[in-house]
């Protein structure tokens, strides 16, 4: 069994999405073993996306992620970085596979409803930055 970061973003906990996308994570078999309603600060989501810095879309993406209260989660699944990948879909909800939770809640590329970690390390890195060890559960 894998553990895998995930969060709610700010526009789908604003729009009241969190019962619907909680639903559907344990539907499709992922395990909540960490989750808590965090409003981030810009510098906490500035170190969080710190691999994005040099993109030209930093500044908005951190601006947005510390723009309200996100749902913060733990998922373990087997092969749970990729199986959260697979539900969340593309990253442009345009672009993503119908079924998926950012074609069905997303609005745009940089609202787009979820994150998840996109590698083992990334996956270690971003459980540590926001859970205590004691926190999972
Ligand atoms: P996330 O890391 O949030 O799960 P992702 O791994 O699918 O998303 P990344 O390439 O890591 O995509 O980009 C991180 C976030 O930055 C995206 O979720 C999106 O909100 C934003 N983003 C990515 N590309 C663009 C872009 N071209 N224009 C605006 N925002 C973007
Ligand atoms: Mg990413």
């Amino acid at each position: 069994m894998a553990l895998t970061f995930a969060i709610i973003k700010p526009d789908a906990v604003e729009a009241r999405l969190t019962g619907r996308i909680l639903a559907r994570i344990e539907q499709e078999g992922f395990t909540v073993r960490g989750m808590r309603l965090q409003h981030l600060t810009k510098r906490e989501a500035e170190g969080f996306y710190a691999v994005h810095s040099a993109r030209p879309f930093f500044g908005s993406l951190t601006d947005f992620m510390s723009s309200g209260p996100c749902v913060l989660l733990a998922l373990e699944a087997e092969g749970a970085i990729a199986k959260w990948r697979t539900l969340m879909g593309a990253t442009d909800p345009a672009k993503a596979e119908a079924g998926t939770l950012r074609k069905e809640f997303g609005q745009s590329i940089d609202k787009n409803a979820t994150h998840g970690s996109d590698a083992p390390e990334t996956a270690a890195f971003e459980l540590g930055y926001f859970f205590r060890g004691l926190e999972l559960l």
